[in-house]
């Protein structure tokens, strides 16, 4: 019942991409048994050619805006079903591990959204890197998608590792049994977008390791 519900709301975001998945892998499966995890397309898809830091940032504004309706949508459809949910925090808990306590990443490769690319970012196939993940933690079960175990990008592509300014990822193929320090220097990464919270009053939204991404712009 709640499933069917869930894609009435989607059916009304058709360029939104979601799925469910099992989460015995977390910490959280004492009290929820399943995810929600649902990818927003950036309003722009911006490639290296177009691509600014400014229309990076307005593309993930405006899907944090399509985003947190959708999950406005959601909360009141599971509060009139009474069902036991929770929205799991997007923010880091600390600027030391960069880690928020629930990984919107790992739920997206375990529901078969994308898997994670050299630049250690979700890669759906319809939209590459360009979207902004979210998830819903619900005690009850779904139809899961298939989970993805390994990177599908092409192995000879290493467009993002180029494109990052910083050299900040490995140019390795990920796994589902590697770890982020694996695929990216991320405190390198963060502390070099962190360097603009003085100019921008917020991180860079640097996407060029996204902007690079051949998947969803062919
Ligand atoms: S966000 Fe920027 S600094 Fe970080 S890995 Fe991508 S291109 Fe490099
Ligand atoms: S640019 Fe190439 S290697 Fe990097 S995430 Fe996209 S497909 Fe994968």
């Amino acid at each position: 019942m709640i499933e069917g519900k869930i894609c009435d709301i989607f059916s009304e975001y058709s360029e939104v991409i979601y799925g469910f998945a099992d989460i015995a892998y977390s910490q959280y499966v004492d009290n929820y048994k399943s995810v929600l995890v649902f990818a927003v397309p950036y309003s722009e898809q911006l490639t290296l050619k177009t691509y600014s830091e400014e229309k990076f940032e307005k593309g993930i504004q405006d899907a944090k805006r399509v985003l947190e309706e959708i999950l406005a949508r959601l909360a009141k459809m599971l509060d009139e079903c009474k069902a036991k949910y929770y929205i799991p925090l997007v923010a880091q808990s600390s600027e030391e591990d960069l880690e928020a306590p629930f990984s919107f990443k790992f739920a997206a490769v375990n529901a078969g959204l994308g898997w994670i690319g050299k630049n250690d970012v979700v890669i759906t196939k319809k939209y590459g890197p360009r979207v902004r993940l979210s998830a819903v933690l619900i005690d009850e079960q779904f139809s899961y998608g298939d989970k993805i175990l390994e990177s599908r990008c092409p192995e000879s592509c290493q467009r993002c590792v180029d494109a990052c300014p910083h050299k900040a990822l490995h140019n390795v193929q990920w796994n589902i049994s590697l770890l982020r320090r694996d695929i990216i220097d991320y405190k390198l990464c963060n502390e070099k977008r962190s360097q603009y919270i003085k100019e921008h009053g917020r991180k860079n939204a640097c996407g060029f390791c996204m902007a690079a991404c051949p998947f969803g712009v062919q």
